[in-house]
């Protein structure tokens, strides 16, 4: 807590934890919905679907406020594989935050071009989670491609021909931050980061606290909380879930 409160420089990793897998197969709505997105083809919905479960019930959201708190006046940079609405919903503002998997406010066409990407509306996320629950036979709502005429689709790491372009304009201001804190002493900062996407969080960040020799490294997860043995002289690993770490009362 003092090296987090001490440091000027924050990198922070949030990863699978945050998506709340447990708490949303225990939810019935949950379940339902994705063996209909899985029938209609949409696994693009599925974070949707994930995102309003969570938002309404989850812990998610109440754990980044926390972080909020922590973090706001510093200089900080947030890189997420989730592509629910979260750290927007806790308070984050986008200048400071990249999501390399996706994200439910951008939409593009199924078949991949370049051009079709735009913006989603938010009537448009609640005509779909609304079709979602009713299993509706048209899951239509983002419209159709200019270009092309295919479907258009939420723009994410589920489809076929994801359009990586949809984050690079952040991921540039991410990697021009990452310059800036080279020979500096920065404190990274990886909470609940599995094993599904690796070389956006995990791999990086571990690199980055071995070579830069004033750099801290904090790991929090619930499971995968072992450190790699270069880091050990800089790093801590807290073996608990990032979630009820960030929710614990001397947070
Ligand atoms: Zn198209």
């Amino acid at each position: 807590m003092e090296k987090l409160q001490g440091a000027d420089l924050l990198l922070i990793g949030i990863g699978e934890e945050f998506e709340e897998r447990s708490f949303l197969e225990a939810q019935p709505e949950y379940e339902e919905g994705t063996e209909y997105l899985e029938q209609m083809k949409r696994p693009d919905l599925l974070p949707l679907l994930a995102d309003r479960m969570i938002r309404g019930r989850g812990r998610a959201v109440a754990a980044l406020q926390n972080l909020y708190r922590i973090v706001m006046d510093k200089n900080y940079f947030l890189v997420s594989t989730c592509q629910t609405d979260i750290l927007r919903l806790a308070g984050f503002p986008t200048s400071r935050v990249v999501t390399p998997c996706g994200t439910l406010e951008k939409k593009q066409c199924v078949c991949g071009c370049e051009r079709s990407l735009a913006q989603v509306a938010e009537s448009e996320c609640a005509e779909l989670y609304h079709a979602i629950l009713n299993r509706s036979p048209e899951l239509d709502a983002l419209g159709i491609c200019p270009h092309c005429h295919g479907k258009m689709a939420l723009n994410n790491i589920y489809l076929e021909k994801y359009l990586e372009s949809g984050y690079l304009e952040d991921w540039g201001r991410y990697t021009k931050w990452l310059q800036g804190t080279l020979n500096r002493s920065v404190c990274i900062l990886e909470l609940g980061v599995g094993l599904d996407y690796p070389s956006v969080i995990r791999f990086p960040f571990e690199k980055m606290g071995y070579y830069n020799q004033k750099a801290a490294f904090i790991r929090v997860n619930g499971r995968l909380y072992y450190l790699t043995k270069e880091l050990h002289e800089r790093g801590r690993s807290i073996a608990k879930n990032a979630i009820d770490w960030l929710l614990a009362e001397d947070i």
